[in-house]
């Protein structure tokens, strides 16, 4: 019998996992996979090490959610790089270089964009300091929306005047925000959609201002390049957790989990395991192929209308090449045509390892992880499916090769949000938590703790939603919910 059972080991698993741990509960960490981390994980071909999805390190700053983890439960941090360049974003004429310092930004957004940088500075500053007064508020770490009247209590107390300055901004839209500042420039609006695309997996209109303000400010706060890749803090973190006593059993898929007196948890090797608490780490949209009918009547999350609820899927090329990089960049936002979706190719980021990193690949050679937005559910039909890959890899290769060349492929290889689901038992493939629709998502979002006594999600498609920062918040929020909860 166990205190908690986790399923998955994803960012928000293994934190819960270690935290738990750490506190001294019994913990059985399940994984389904071959390899740690879900859509931060790794994995090896040939001499090269491939980053799974998640590529860029937020939160390691001294005052950082990692940095604050690390303390926490006693471990130093994996190997960590700051980024003096975010990344440089190519459009078809010209390049925008992202620099993590703020000043440095200014005089960048000075050079790009001398006509409007007055109100673009200003639209800036305005979008820090409201990420200042959320972030001060989600990294207390509490539980929203809240469940309880002792949670509502606990969120008034971790509230400041700072967050009620933010209230304002809670309906509004970052489009909003721009009208506001009067800038309607196409290559700052379609920097922003790249932005915002790949962080808060939404364009300006739909994407709450305070959504966006985070997403806007986190670079500014610490932009880091991990030694080995994410998946290095992943393998330190589960380190960290079997140090403590925790056990973590790999290639256990779960299969079912039901109530009796306690939880029931059964997994395809036909093992039945019992916790008083069971915090599943896979998606919300996966849990109801698990979730026992009995569980699933009382569920407040409807089958139905989960299904429906919109998210994107990833499709990823990976390539170990020779190091031909004539730029100190790390990572590279392309941008095609600044008119049309950011997905589908049209907007991809491209990531190397960097040069010194021989946990990544040989001496003189790069890995390379490729990634766009693509809709999960049109890669189903098997007829669509090769000529789909074929497309957009040719469309993605095509563009890299007019900045980069990339000669000598030692190692290429696709992935698609049937790859995805496969490797990460994401139902249908879907990544990167939930699309917002309008600014009022910010009320949708669900709590890491559910209607039924004991049953706890984290990860990316709960409060305070996707990334590997949040989603550690999340496997955070659970871990003192339930270590309160005793
Ligand atoms: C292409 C791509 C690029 C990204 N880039 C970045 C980035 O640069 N920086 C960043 O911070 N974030 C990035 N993200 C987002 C980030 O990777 C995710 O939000 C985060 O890693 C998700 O963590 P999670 O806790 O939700 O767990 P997941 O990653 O979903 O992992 C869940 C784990 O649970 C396991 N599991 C599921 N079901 C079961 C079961 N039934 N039994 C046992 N085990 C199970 C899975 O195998 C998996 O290992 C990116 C995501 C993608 C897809």
């Amino acid at each position: 019998m166990y205190d908690v059972i986790i399923v998955g080991t994803g960012f928000g698993g293994v934190t819960t996992s270690a935290l738990l741990a750490k506190k001294g509960y019994r913990t059985l960490t399940l994984e389904a996979a071959n390899e740690l981390g879900g859509c931060a994980g790794k994995f090896e071909r040939q001499s090269f090490r491939f980053q799974a999805g998640a590529t860029l390190g937020m939160g390691f700053e001294e005052d950082g959610v990692f940095s604050q983890l690390f303390h926490e439960l006693g471990m130093s941090s994996p190997p960590v790089h700051l980024l003096h360049t975010v990344m440089d974003v190519h459009f078809s004429e010209r390049t925008i270089r992202y620099y993590q310092q703020k000043e440095r930004w200014f005089e960048e957004i000075a050079l790009q964009f001398p006509k409007d940088s007055g109100a673009i500075v200003r639209f800036f500053e305005e979008m820090f300091s409201l990420a200042d007064a959320l972030l001060s508020f989600i990294y207390k770490r509490p539980m929203i929306p809240p469940k309880t009247m002792k949670h509502i209590f606990e969120a008034i107390q971790k509230a400041d005047r700072k967050l009620l300055s933010a209230a304002p901004f809670l309906f509004q839209s970052i489009a909003k925000r721009l009208q506001h500042y009067g800038i309607r420039d196409e290559t700052f609006i379609a920097f922003l959609n790249g932005q915002l695309v790949d962080s808060v997996q939404t364009t300006i209109e739909r994407c709450p201002a305070l959504l966006g303000a985070v997403a806007l400010s986190i670079f500014h706060r610490g932009a880091f390049y991990v030694e080995g890749g994410l998946a290095t803090v992943v393998h330190a973190l589960a380190e960290r957790y079997k140090q403590l006593g925790g056990a973590l059993r790999m290639r256990e898929k779960v299969i079912s989990i039901r109530k009796e007196h306690h939880w029931l948890v059964t997994t395809n090797r036909k093992q039945t395991y019992e916790a008083k608490h069971v915090v599943f780490n896979g998606s919300v949209h996966s849990i109801f192929a698990v979730l026992d009918d009995s569980i699933k009547r009382t569920f407040s999350i409807r089958e139905e209308k989960e299904k429906k609820r919109p998210a994107w899927g990833a499709f990823t090329i990976y390539m170990g090449v020779d190091d031909n990089f004539q730029t100190d960049s790390l990572y590279h936002q392309f941008i095609i045509d600044k008119t049309k979706p950011m997905s589908e190719g049209n907007q991809f980021l491209l990531s190397t390892s960097a040069p010194f990193d021989r946990q990544m690949a040989p001496l003189g050679k790069r890995s390379i992880t490729i990634s766009t937005h693509t809709d999960p559910l049109r890669w189903w039909e098997r007829d669509a499916y090769d000529n789909k890959k074929n497309m957009l890899t040719q469309r993605i290769l095509q563009r890299i090769h007019e900045t980069f060349p990339l000669t000598n492929v030692h190692v290429e290889l696709i992935g698609t949000p049937v790859t995805f689901a496969r490797f990460t038992h994401r139902a249908f493939g879907k990544v990167g938590g939930y699309i917002p629709n309008d600014p009022f998502s910010l009320l949708s979002t669900y709590a890491p703790q559910t209607n039924v006594e004991g049953l706890w999600l984290c990860g990316d498609t709960v409060f305070p939603g996707a990334g590997s920062l949040s989603c550690a918040l999340s496997g955070w929020i659970v871990a003192n919910a339930i270590t309160m909860d005793k």
